[in-house]
């Protein structure tokens, strides 16, 4: 009978064990060769940081008016952990005034107090990339076309990229007007709840899919309408520079960002396999404002986040990116009692190989299912025989291996002549 630990994770939040823990580590370098590729270099930032950090952005956003893990630490001092990345890479540009444009990215994991779902979770992981102190439309083509990039070194093939532009703070604010006009001219066939919403944010309301605001979300007025010459300009310079990659995108005009900071572009990348209220995988745009905000000069940013659990997700629907093989190259048996097991795997391991053994003095047999458990292409085994001789068995564990050199499938190699052995045999 088995029974409940006392303890387990909390909701929402995972232990991530071998092989999958190997899958997430490769997600992280696949997507750090993508960014270093284009000159972005790595930043470590700190889970916490000052409450105000994340406020001074987002107060009007449910994730972090609701969704924040914060508290007193013992020095009196308001924190939180962090929900997003992108208020922390402003607050270190403020802080350590570098180079510009400086190009940067990172990944890590964030806590949100969320509902948790399939694709949603209260510590969720992300990588994502920041520019700041550049405003260039080429920018905003660059690193869109990065994280496309991403998927496609995944093997991803469904995400769809949905592009938008947010205009101009004037224009957005004009929008903004219009919009909130319009809905409250129709608010009674606006749902309970989309009424809330407008009162707080009438971009948000385009966010809604709920059913009955369908109809008036639908012929709700465009932010196209509202583009100044130079918003125009900037976004149709974005769609040709990723028309000119072969980058496929539909423009979205409801794709808007509620906070005041976002101006001109903005993205998401979805999956084509998840459920609609999970399938975003990540997504970013321009902002202004946030820099000033924490403190520092008005500085143009640009980013985006994409979210590792949910694009492995999307990789396990498209049986893509499958865990990397974690399999050692060779198993020591040693019926001697251990301790030529322990010479050899460090003989072994300071040559370069990946190699384990089994452990307590197990039978022959016993050792032998290890090996076959752990992956390994090879056993070398030792028992008296070859303890006494000097030697080591050479058993390749694989069917395809037998058949080869080896013919019956193993040898009997000299111990000071097993390292150009197996160097052989394994290349
Ligand atoms: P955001 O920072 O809200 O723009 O989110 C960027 C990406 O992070 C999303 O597209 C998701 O892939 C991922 N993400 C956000 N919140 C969660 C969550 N609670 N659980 C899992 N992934 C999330």
């Amino acid at each position: 009978m088995t029974t409940v630990p006392e303890f387990q994770t909390s909701p929402g939040m995972r232990d991530i064990l071998p092989p999958e823990s190997a899958r997430w580590r490769r997600f992280v370098e696949v997507f750090a060769q993508v960014a270093e590729s284009a000159g972005y270099g790595q930043v470590l930032s700190p889970l916490l940081e000052d409450l105000g950090v994340f406020q001074r952005i987002g107060d009007a956003t449910d994730v972090v008016s609701k969704e924040m893990y914060d508290f007193v630490d013992k020095g009196g001092r308001h924190i939180a952990l962090r929900p997003e990345l992108t208020a922390s890479i402003c607050r270190a540009f403020v802080q350590h005034n570098p180079q510009m444009p400086w190009k940067i990215w990172y990944s890590g994991s964030m806590f949100r107090y969320e509902k948790p779902q399939r694709g949603r979770y209260r510590q969720f992981d992300q990588v994502g990339i920041e520019v700041l102190g550049a405003d260039d439309p080429n920018l905003d083509v660059e690193i869109i076309a990065l994280g496309w990039e991403f998927y496609a070194a995944l093997g991803l093939q469904q995400v769809k990229l949905i592009l938008n532009s947010l205009g101009e703070p004037d224009d957005r604010a004009r929008y903004v007007q219009a919009l909130k006009a319009y809905f409250e001219a129709n608010l009674e066939e606006l749902s309970p709840e989309s009424r809330v919403t407008l009162e707080k944010n009438p971009l948000r309301v385009l966010d809604s899919k709920r059913p009955q605001d369908a109809a008036l979300v639908a012929a709700a007025p465009r932010i196209a309408e509202f583009y100044s010459e130079q918003a125009a300009a900037h976004f149709a310079a974005v769609q040709a520079g990723l028309t000119a990659l072969d980058i496929p995108f539909t423009v979205e005009p409801k794709l808007v960002r509620g906070l005041d900071y976002y101006r001109h572009t903005t993205f998401e990348y979805q999956g084509g396999t998840l459920d609609s209220a999970q399938n975003a995988l990540g997504g970013g745009g321009r902002y202004d404002g946030l820099v000033e905000a924490l403190g520092g000069k008005p500085t143009a940013g640009v980013g985006f986040a994409l979210g590792l659990d949910r694009t492995l997700l999307a990789c396990d629907d498209e049986g893509v990116f499958a865990p990397p093989s974690t399999a050692v190259d060779v198993f020591v048996v040693d019926t001697t009692g251990g301790a030529e097991a322990l010479a050899l795997t460090a003989q072994l391991r300071r040559a370069g190989l990946r190699a384990d053994r089994a452990y307590e003095n197990r039978s022959m047999k016993s050792q032998m299912k290890a090996a076959d458990r752990s992956g390994a292409a090879i056993a070398l085994i030792v028992g008296s025989n070859e303890l006494e001789a000097g030697t080591v068995v050479v058993r390749p564990l694989r069917a395809e291996q037998v058949g080869d050199d080896t013919q019956s499938g193993q040898s009997v190699v000299a111990r000071t002549d097993l390292l150009s052995h197996l160097t052989k045999v394994m290349s």
